[in-house]
């Protein structure tokens, strides 16, 4: 009866408190600024360095490039952008060091599929990946 009593007093007094949970996945859960999440990527802005290739630690990373079609403009533009996401460890480098922040961190976490082949995504998904773009990179 005293453990009854005690768990009412309990349930009475936090009833009226601010809820700590969301009703997920039916409200979205506000993650942190600086949460590190599935990348976005600007094909517009990509000048083909290479850079996030080289210093991805799990080799999730692969692109090509060709010349720009422009005979006036140097330089080359992205042509295929593709990141596995089965082996990448959402680690930012890649955006560290990308000059032109082609590619930036979001806040969004959801990928879980049925299919591991899903986990494949190229360009045209990471350029649609708009959900929640960090401000800061
Ligand atoms: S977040 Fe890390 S592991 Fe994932 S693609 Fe970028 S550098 Fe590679
Ligand atoms: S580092 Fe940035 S600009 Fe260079 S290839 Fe990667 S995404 Fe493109």
């Amino acid at each position: 009866m005293k453990g009854i009593t005690k768990g009412l007093a309990h349930t009475l007094r936090n009833m009226s408190k601010k809820k700590m949970s969301y009703q997920y996945p039916d409200e979205p859960v506000p993650m942190p600024d600086r949460f590190r999440g599935i990348q976005k990527f600007y094909p517009e802005k990509c000048i083909v360095c290479n850079q996030c290739v080289n210093i991805c630690p799990t080799d999730c990373i692969q692109l090509t490039g060709k010349k720009h079609p422009d005979p006036d403009r140097k330089g080359r533009i992205i042509e295929t952008y593709d990141i596995n996401f089965e082996i990448c460890i959402l680690c930012d480098l890649c955006t560290e060091v990308c000059p032109t922040e082609a590619i930036v961190m979001t806040n969004n976490f959801e990928l879980a599929d049925y299919s591991r082949d899903e986990l494949f995504k190229d360009l045209q998904w990471l350029d649609e990946n708009d959900t929640n773009v960090r401000e800061e990179n």
